[in-house]
């Protein structure tokens, strides 16, 4: 399995970077309460609507495309909610990012995801690298459905959801060219695990014949057993969904794919129902 715990770690924390979930820029100040005019109709309604659906005020910072290596982010803080976006590509582009995060607000305010972290190790002695990617892993856990939801929800107002994607396995294509031969079938178990949840975030939203040149680009570097997991994803929850109207239905569909996913017992999801953690 492994000879290293933390090896295989920071490859897969770039992959994470490519899905759009972590950032290492030092926040600058110039958060808006706003959105710039140049945004359309349907994200500036988007905007009022996310804006009412949560008493937290919310926050949007623009940035130059390239500069960093996700797409957008939503971060909920106490008082506030601060969305990063890329802005400057395309308006379809600049549109889809900050409608993404913007159904993100609104789906949250409405119990669809609660948060989570990584369980305390029981030896007190796991390394830092991968208690940080476990907690990674609790966003990219929490987005998956309501992710493929938010690309339904966005195409009936015309927005674009594609060039988010295309965007997405862009990057990770590239990503993917810096691995070494079978360099994932060395990382832990959760490395793989958390992997094989990326990789299966990205093919219930892209057409199979993308996901499919994708997965050949990776194996190379990954080895076979990480999309062997991600298979067994896909079969797992073939045709499983989350509707707008049924948001407990979909974290208990978050939770049962964390457990098919072997991480439970690494990772406690918060229901957003009762702030539990299980
Ligand atoms: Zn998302």
């Amino acid at each position: 399995m492994t000879t290293s715990p933390t090896c295989g770690l920071p490859a897969q924390i770039v992959l994470l970077f490519t899905r759009g979930m972590l950032c290492l820029l030092v926040l600058s100040d110039c958060w808006c309460s706003t959105i710039p005019a140049a945004y359309s109709r349907s994200v500036q309604e988007l905007f009022e609507k996310a804006q009412a659906s949560d008493t937290r005020p919310i926050f949007v910072r623009t940035i130059p495309p390239g500069l960093q290596r996700y797409q957008g982010r939503t971060i909920d803080e106490v008082d506030r909610i601060e969305i990063t976006v890329m802005a400057g590509v395309s308006r379809d582009y600049d549109d889809a990012l900050l409608a993404h995060e913007l159904f993100h607000v609104i789906l949250n305010s409405k119990g669809f995801a609660g948060g989570g972290a990584a369980m305390p190790s029981a030896s007190g002695s796991r390394d830092a690298e991968i208690d940080k990617a476990l907690n990674d892993l609790v966003s990219v856990l929490n987005s998956r459905f309501p992710d493929e939801l938010i690309d339904r929800e966005m195409v009936t107002i015309h927005l674009k959801p594609r060039v988010l994607l295309d965007t997405g396995v862009e990057q990770t294509m590239k990503v993917a060219s810096a691995f070494g031969r079978n360099e994932g079938e060395s990382w832990p178990l959760a490395a793989k695990n958390g992997q094989a949840v990326v990789m299966f975030c990205l093919a219930k939203r892209i057409p199979e014949s993308t996901m499919r040149l994708l997965e050949g680009k990776m194996r190379f570097g990954l080895g076979s057993s990480i999309l062997d997991r991600e298979s067994k994803l896909i079969a797992r929850f073939q045709g499983r969904r989350c509707q707008i109207n049924q948001p407990e239905a979909c974290y208990h569909l978050t939770l049962q794919l964390r457990d098919a996913a072997g991480l439970k017992g690494l990772i406690q999801m918060r229901n957003p129902k009762t702030h539990v953690f299980e």
